[in-house]
């Protein structure tokens, strides 16, 4: 039996990745983090011409066996990322290291892609995460996605609002999405577009549901119980659900369309009591959902990993 080490790439101070390098050693499968928060002020790494050149932290680590991408850490903006202070005294300068940063780092899953290295998620995936493009492709597939509209232009978001009740958030995600108002209409508040684009979308008033997807199987889906618009932070219950079998081979058929080999997907129920697809996640946390859910998306997560690595 030969044992390849799997790769797990973000920081050592990330639960999902000590979680997961822990299931790992308990399966008897080596993990190496490459520390991708320290990386280059602490972490050192070289990488050679060869595609499978590469050394971290002394030691050479050539063409892992898989590899878990939870985060780059390339953007003064990037969770766990402080460069609040660098920023203020050269902006300029620190924007310039975290691009060479973003391409070393790129470079590298770039490189174990083409080797054929099984990547939770590979970045040839990038193009799908971005939302416009994400609703638009799951929707050009024929799977349910809200009606929805992203834009700056005010009067296009006052045509968008006379079709029923609409929600609205940020393009990106992240911050809370709130329900769209008479008050929101007005001239001075629409003017805030100039800053910024934003998302609007058919209110969907019904449950929240999150179905975590890998290697073409479902593995986990829950229901989160909530009063709230946002199920983010107001959790009131997280309940494991079965899922419609046609639901659940939606989910799988979305995962495949965006290229992911495994996803958490954010769904909710809309006034047409059909469940529409909001997102799909490029690396979802799921230490939270298992911990009030009880599902195991860790164990199979790991022992995903664990079989690329026992070959
Ligand atoms: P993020 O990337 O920030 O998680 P989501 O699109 O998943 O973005 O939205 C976050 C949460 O906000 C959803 O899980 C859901 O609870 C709520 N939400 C988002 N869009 C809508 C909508 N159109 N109608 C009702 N609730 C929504
Ligand atoms: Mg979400
Ligand atoms: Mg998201």
């Amino acid at each position: 039996m030969t044992t390849g080490v799997v790769a797990l790439v973000g920081s050592r101070e990330d639960i999902h990745i000590q979680e997961v390098g822990r299931r790992l050693e308990a399966l008897g499968v080596a993990s190496v983090v490459v520390d991708t928060l320290t990386f280059p002020d602490e972490t050192r790494m070289s990488l050679t011409e060869d595609l499978a050149g590469i050394r971290v932290d002394g030691r050479e680590l050539g063409r892992p066996a898989a590899a878990y991408l939870r985060g780059l850490h390339t953007h003064p903006l990037a969770h766990g990322v402080d460069a609040s202070e660098a920023m203020a005294e050269d902006w300029r300068t620190t924007l310039t290291v975290f691009r060479e940063k973003a391409t070393f780092l790129l470079g590298v899953l770039g490189r174990w892609e083409r080797l054929g290295v099984p990547l939770y998620n590979p970045p040839s995936a990038d193009w799908g995460l971005h939302k416009p493009v994400q609703l638009g492709a799951l929707g050009a597939a024929g799977l349910p996605v809200p009606r929805t509209l992203w834009t700056n232009e005010p009067e296009a978001v006052r045509r968008f609002a006379s079709g029923g009740r609409v929600a609205y958030k940020p393009v990106m995600g992240g911050a809370a999405t709130q329900e769209l108002l008479p008050e929101d209409l007005t001239d001075a508040r629409l003017a805030a577009l100039a800053a910024s684009p934003v998302t609007f979308q058919e209110l969907l008033p019904g449950e929240d549901i999150r179905v975590f997807v890998l290697d073409g199987e479902v593995i986990a889906s829950l229901h989160i119980v909530t009063s709230a618009l946002d199920f983010r932070q107001n959790e009131e219950r997280i309940e494991q659900v079965v899922l419609p079998d046609a639901v659940a081979r939606q989910c799988v058929k979305a995962c495949e369309v965006l290229g992911l080999r495994w996803t958490g997907l954010d769904l909710k129920r809309g006034v047409d009591g059909e469940l529409k697809f909001l997102e799909l996640n490029g690396s979802p946390m799921f230490l939270g959902f298992d911990a009030g859910g009880g599902t195991d998306v860790a164990g199979h997560f790991t022992r995903a990993l664990a079989k690329h690595a026992r070959g």
